[in-house]
């Protein structure tokens, strides 16, 4: 049996040990072919099943009808910051968007490379810490539309209300927080989201986009760009991540079968219940980053009173079965990521460790 560790690691992560076996069961042969997924046609019976799985699954735990397009592209969620601007941009209309760290500012510096971008609010001004207030955002009515990203798997900041704005329709990176708890998703007009931290392997990026955003796609761009090209197709215009999508598609079955998002929601709101509790009964020790009113429920992150303290505890936490707890390298810290696939006793015995750490080491 494979020794398996506590993987705490921002992206790629941790993925079900189910989804993991069925991996490992069928990958000599899958369902009688005598071929693995990667060895498949993208065009078979067998692969057309896995896509159209994948897509309804999708529609399913997002409590979407058959309005909204899911996409499975490539070029990772950054290849969305581009694109983005490229098809819905158009005639001098320029997308508002909110600045909330790493992540947003990538997108916004994509958008000022095509077009331009407006800056509807920001939380720059603290180390991106926090959320602006909705209330607070400057959205132009005649905006091409409104780019939040939901959850800043850098800085450790999440929305918890979403902002809507009459007639701009709402864009959102979900990359960091996609099916992990239970929002409106019919709010959105455009959800997207790399695969590697809640839904499966790294190579693709899923996009679901409503219709009525879809046919406002610019004309003129290059197919691979048009993202009419990969709606009508269904992301077969040319050849998908077969693998990733399969693993993809065995982890929203692995959502489903967990009883969905209400469950996930529920788990995963005990688990960062558990951290952010520890972190609360020892505010002087796991000093949290993130103002209490933006705390991520994906991503937690924190400062040990000096920066030896956090290198002993990475390397302490390592040789105790604790992986990926070293807080990105632009921040700094500890970061302790509560991804869907990381269990309620992963986040327990992470937390008792981080507690027993800290009676040692005061
Ligand atoms: C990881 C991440 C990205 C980048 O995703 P790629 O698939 O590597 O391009 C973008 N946005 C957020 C919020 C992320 O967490």
């Amino acid at each position: 049996m494979a020794k398996r560790i506590f993987n705490f690691n921002a992206g790629p992560s941790t993925l079900p040990l189910d989804v993991l076996k069925i991996v490992q069961n069928e990958l000599l042969d899958y369902r009688g072919t005598g071929m693995s997924v990667m060895e498949i046609s993208h065009r078979s019976p067998e692969f057309d099943e896995i896509n159209e799985s994948a897509m309804a699954l999708t529609r399913e735990l997002m409590g979407l009808d058959d309005k909204y397009h899911v996409m499975f592209l490539t070029g990772g969620a950054s290849t969305q910051f581009a694109l983005i601007p490229i098809n819905f941009a158009a005639d001098g209309k320029k997308g508002a968007y909110v600045d909330t760290g790493t992540w947003s500012t990538k997108a916004i510096k994509e958008a000022n490379i095509l077009g331009g971008a407006h800056l509807a609010g920001s939380s720059k001004d603290n180390e991106y810490r926090y959320i602006p207030k909705i209330a607070d955002l400057d959205v132009p009515s005649d905006s091409a539309f409104l780019h939040i990203t939901t959850n800043n798997t850098i800085k450790g900041t999440q929305w918890h209300e979403t902002p809507e704005f009459a007639g701009v329709p709402l864009i959102a990176d979900m990359s960091s927080d996609i099916l992990s708890r239970q929002i409106d998703f019919g709010k959105y007009a455009m959800i997207y989201g790399g695969a590697q931290k809640n839904l499966g392997p790294s190579g693709t990026c899923l996009v679901v986009m409503h219709d009525d955003l879809l046919q406002k796609c610019k004309d003129g761009n290059p197919s691979m760009w048009d993202y009419r090209t990969h709606a009508a197709k269904k992301s077969l215009y040319n050849t998908p991540p077969s693998l990733t999508i399969y693993i993809v598609k065995l982890v929203l079955e692995w959502i489903k079968g967990q009883g969905g998002l209400a469950a996930v929601e529920k788990t995963n709101q005990s688990k960062k219940d558990i951290i952010y509790g520890l972190m609360d009964q020892y505010p002087d020790y796991f000093k949290g980053t993130a103002k209490k009113d933006s705390r991520s429920w994906m991503n937690i992150t924190m400062r040990l009173p000096n920066e030896d303290l956090e290198k002993k505890l990475i390397a302490d936490a390592k040789a105790a079965g604790f992986g990926g707890l070293k807080g990105h390298r632009s921040v700094g810290g500890i970061r302790v990521s509560l991804y869907n696939a990381m269990s309620l006793e992963g986040a327990q015995k992470v937390a008792a460790f981080m507690e027993e750490f800290k009676k040692v080491n005061s």
